[in-house]
């Protein structure tokens, strides 16, 4: 762009150069055309003058066809004033126009120089106000001289300097531009667009364009900073022909710059605008890619971080692509697993090494987790669940696995995230748990059972496995003490083997023993649930009888009493038989104590004893 603006600045710069030599061409041609042409007038006039015509004597003689003459030349020269004839003293004879005979113009620079010079030629006056007209001339002068060289007329035409500067205000050299016409000895001006009254006649000093008039340039281009104005300008000069002037034409650089100024300050503006986009265009651009970058760098870092994770996990992470339902990524700890390596794996169908049911369980886990997804529930997208897997030696393993769906942007699940751990140690140990708890159970059990029985052994006779005299004692009080409460009756029956002594004898003791088993099982035979049967003492045995009154524990004594008569043991080539005396008591008929009842119903016993043996007493007192 600034090179676009210096060759622009360039161009209009050789442009107005262009112009300023047109125009101070143009104002030459018309001048020193001008000059010549009145020049020409000046000599056919000089010529023409009679020599009688110079005298006042006589000029009145002449004056009709001499101002005639004048006025001839006048009209034809618009730029000249008027036309005078001065006599050889400077006072004037005739004018073309005006009547003002006598007038004195010797004190005039033109009538001196010819009154004491030998010269012939035209002079050029300075800028003068005309006395007469009043009107700044510049007075062109040639002489009229007798046989002798002496001065004997001098003939003036007068440069109309107003009409003049017409012409200058004619050419355009812009506002500030300046036109002028000036002398070559001094560059003194004689005529300025724009006028600047104290400059008139004013010689110039050490000026550039001065110098090279001096030093004989005839036409040129300078520029520099006008002395009377401080100006800056390109200047067009030109000699007028012979003549002892010249004509600058200047265009100020503030004009013909104007227009390039205005672009360029557009131009930059734009320019400036159009930077300040581009770099604020820039600056987010790098700024983005910073951000990007240093996104880039840390989504590495942290996959990094992931992958290392997963790479050194001994739990298998992968995931699994949703549309293709299968996997993307399995971590390497996959081959410890089960034996497959992470690229055997990757691209397989989910389930391919799944048991058929864990296939299944999983399939149908995953499409129930998308619908839920798809229904807006988030929570159901992390899953908990137990597989089957087969191994590549084709071992089963047992797997947790925890599962999470990965959504994009627009909440729709395109891959699962899953980490699975083999629990089959867990499983195992889980199993070996569940069996020991279960033995534990049993031994439990067991124990109770056994704690049962010992405390069954605690009050049973380890000999008939009837009640012991301890159970029986805290039975009987427990028993009285009901049946006082209840009002209900209440039987005690004693009984004691007759003539045990001579079984032991006869047979030994273990036959008295086996006596004694079979007793007591006749007896649990044939015993209501309530009835507490108890061995009391070696071969005597008391039975509890609950609810029953005397008549029926009475009926109860006969029919064991009877069942005992009956029994045979076979011991050898014998059968043992045996018999039983038996007493009855029953509350509240005799005792209401436990004491009481026992007493009466061994006092029975003796009795039945005393009556003969194989036999149910009751004692009354
Ligand atoms: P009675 O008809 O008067 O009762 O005569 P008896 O011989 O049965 O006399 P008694 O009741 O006084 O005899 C008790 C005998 O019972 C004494 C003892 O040798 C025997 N005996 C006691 N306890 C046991 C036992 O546990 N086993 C055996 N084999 N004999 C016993
Ligand atoms: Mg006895
Ligand atoms: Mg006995």
């Amino acid at each position: 762009m600034a090179f676009l603006l210096q060759e622009g600045r360039r161009q209009v710069e050789r442009n107005a150069e262009a112009e300023v030599v047109a125009v101070s061409a143009l104002l030459e041609t018309r001048l020193s055309g001008a000059i010549q042409r009145i020049q020409a007038a000046l000599e056919h006039l000089a010529v023409g003058l009679p020599a009688d015509a110079c005298s006042h004597a006589t000029a009145a003689n002449f004056r009709g066809s001499v101002v005639r003459e004048l006025g001839f030349h006048a009209r034809q020269f618009p730029e000249v004033d008027s036309f005078r004839i001065l006599d050889a003293q400077g006072v004037l004879l005739y004018a073309s126009k005006g009547r003002a005979e006598g007038v004195d113009f010797s004190d005039r620079s033109y009538f001196k120089a010819f009154a004491h010079g030998a010269g012939n030629g035209l002079f050029f006056s300075e800028v003068q106000t005309d006395r007469l007209t009043n009107r700044p001339v510049l007075n062109v002068a040639v002489p009229v001289r007798d046989e002798a060289g002496g001065l004997r007329a001098l003939i003036v035409a007068q440069l109309d300097l107003a009409y003049l500067s017409s012409w200058f205000e004619s050419v355009g050299v812009g506002v500030n531009g300046a036109v002028s016409l000036r002398r070559t000895e001094d560059g003194g001006v004689v005529l300025r667009r724009p006028f600047v009254s104290a400059a008139a006649n004013k010689p110039v000093l050490h000026n550039a364009l001065q110098e090279q008039i001096e030093a004989g340039v005839r036409s040129g281009t300078i520029r520099l900073w006008a002395a009377v104005d401080g100006v800056e300008r390109i200047y067009g000069f030109r000699r007028l022909g012979d003549y002892p002037f010249y004509v600058t034409a200047g265009r100020a650089s503030v004009d013909y710059l104007a227009d390039w100024r205005h672009t360029a300050w557009l131009a930059a503006v734009a320019g400036l605008l159009l930077f300040l986009a581009l770099s604020l265009v820039l600056i987010r651009v790098l700024r983005a890619g910073g951000r990007e970058a240093a996104t880039a760098g840390r989504l590495r870092e942290s996959e990094a971080r992931y992958r290392m994770l997963a790479d050194n996990s001994h739990d298998v992470i992968w995931t699994i692509d949703i549309p293709t339902r299968c996997y993307t990524y399995v971590s390497p700890s996959v081959g410890e697993m089960t034996g497959y390596t992470p690229e055997e794996v990757v691209g397989q169908p989910f389930d391919a090494r799944l048991t058929p049911d864990s296939a299944t369980r999983l399939a149908r886990e995953i499409d129930l987790g998308l619908r839920r997804i798809a229904s807006g529930d988030r929570a159901g997208s992390v899953l908990v669940s137990e597989f089957e897997q087969i191994c590549k030696d084709g071992t089963q393993i047992s797997t947790e696995v925890v599962s999470s769906y990965l959504l994009d942007a627009d909440g729709v699940a395109r891959t699962i995230l899953g980490i699975t751990r083999n629990i089959s140690e867990r499983k195992a140990a889980e199993r070996a748990l569940k069996e020991s708890n279960r033995q534990l159970h049993a031994r439990i059990e067991e124990i109770g059972r056994l704690q049962v029985a010992l405390q069954e052994l605690a009050v049973r006779d380890s000999l008939t496995g009837l009640y012991n005299r301890r159970y029986l004692d805290e039975t009987l009080d427990r028993e009285v003490s009901r049946a006082r409460r209840e009002g209900n009756p209440l039987s005690l029956v004693m009984l004691d083997i007759d003539y045990f002594k001579r079984v032991n004898d006869t047979y030994g003791h273990q036959v008295g023993d086996e006596v004694l088993r079979t007793l007591a099982a006749t007896l649990s035979a044939d015993i209501r649930a309530e009835d507490v049967a108890c061995r009391y003492g070696g071969e005597e045995f008391l039975i509890l009888l609950p609810n029953m009154p005397l008549d029926v524990a009475m009926l109860r004594a006969e029919a064991w009493r009877a069942a005992v008569e009956r029994l045979s043991i076979a011991h050898g080539n014998f059968q043992l038989t045996f018999t039983i005396s038996l007493g009855v008591s029953a509350y509240p008929d005799h005792g209401k104590t436990p004491d009481d009842l026992t007493r009466c119903a061994d006092q029975a016993l003796y009795q039945a004893k005393h009556e003969g043996r194989n036999r149910v007493s009751i004692h009354c007192d």
